[in-house]
């Protein structure tokens, strides 16, 4: 899943790992929880994170790599959150070939600048399994607390106005160019993010769906 911080990867990961069976591996969840059980990784990627700046690539690449060798991939995943710097990409791509394995699509969710910054303001994340809500596009169903599992809601530190400017301009500068990447492979596929969430899953899911055919 490709587009800036807020586009909805995370939301959009999820349904897509529900319908397909298969896991959805986000980076960002992974260095919460890091940072949560305060392990030495989790203390260093706060660092960057706090800042609203990427965590270095040594680390990033260092953890997926050990999430693709679990078996539950086997099957496939949706990688949400990575890669989001050239060097990733072509790191992953590295990885996959190892294991004779590769990328179908790459979903690049486009949202107007106005509808993102709304989206950071409300939104709200499970402590425990990291699920992401919207106090008015995407509301748990009891007020504060997960539908999924029933833990605690609560707003992410980074979602802070002058820590999402920066979130932004790290994704101008260092994961845009991704998309041309992606494109130049031709697995892009655009996604106007524009719309409701149950109808951009139903934009991916027929996009998908016809690239198989
Ligand atoms: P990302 O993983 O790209 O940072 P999230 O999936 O966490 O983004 O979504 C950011 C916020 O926007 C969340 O509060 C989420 O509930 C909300 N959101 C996601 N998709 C949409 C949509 N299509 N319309 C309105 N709000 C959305
Ligand atoms: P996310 O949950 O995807 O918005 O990620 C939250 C934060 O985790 C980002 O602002 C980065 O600091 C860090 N992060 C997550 N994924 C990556 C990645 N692929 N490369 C570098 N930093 C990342």
């Amino acid at each position: 899943m490709l587009g800036p911080p807020g586009a909805g990867k995370g939301t959009q990961a999820r349904k897509l790992a529900e319908e397909f069976h298969i896991p959805q591996i986000s980076t960002g969840d992974i260095f919460r929880k890091a940072v949560q059980d305060n392990t030495p990784m989790g203390k260093k990627a706060k660092e960057y994170m706090d800042s609203g700046m990427l965590v270095p690539d040594d680390i990033v690449i260092g953890i997926v790599e050990e999430r693709l060798d679990q078996p539950d991939v086997n099957a496939g995943f949706v990688l949400d959150g990575f890669p989001r710097t050239l060097y990733q990409a072509e790191r992953l791509e590295q990885i996959l070939q190892k294991k004779a394995r590769g990328i179908d699509a790459v979903i690049n969710i486009r949202v107007r600048r106005d509808a993102i910054i709304e989206r950071f303001t409300g939104r709200r994340v499970c402590k425990s399994c990291g699920a992401s809500y919207h106090v008015k596009y995407n509301p748990p169903r009891r007020p504060g607390l997960c539908d999924a599992c029933g833990n605690e809601l609560v707003i992410r530190p980074d979602d802070e106005l002058e820590t999402v400017k920066k979130r932004l301009e790290e994704y101008e500068q260092k994961t845009a160019p991704l998309i041309e990447f992606y494109q130049s492979r031709r697995l892009l596929i655009d996604i106007d993010g524009d719309k409701t969430i149950d109808e951009v899953h139903k934009s991916i899911v027929d996009m998908l769906r016809g690239e198989e055919k």
